[in-house]
């Protein structure tokens, strides 16, 4: 199975341009599941760029 990292870095909207899973959704999915956090594509991009991918936080940024 062909690995499609490149192409889903074309519309990754995490500005943490640091991080080592942009684009590699399976590992970003994982690393947040397994810390009760939301993958930063959920939030809208001023919720994104506070970088706090808490359920709580996403469940702020999306009842504004
Ligand atoms: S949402 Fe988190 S794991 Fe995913 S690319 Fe952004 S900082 Fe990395």
């Amino acid at each position: 199975m062909e690995c499609i990292s490149k192409r889903s870095l074309e519309h990754c909207t995490c500005t943490y341009a640091a991080c080592d899973k942009r684009g590699s959704c399976c590992k970003c999915v994982v690393y947040h599941r397994e810390k009760g956090e939301i993958p930063g594509c959920f939030f809208s991009p001023e919720g994104e760029r506070t970088y706090d991918r808490s359920i709580a936080s996403l469940i702020l940024d999306r009842s504004c």
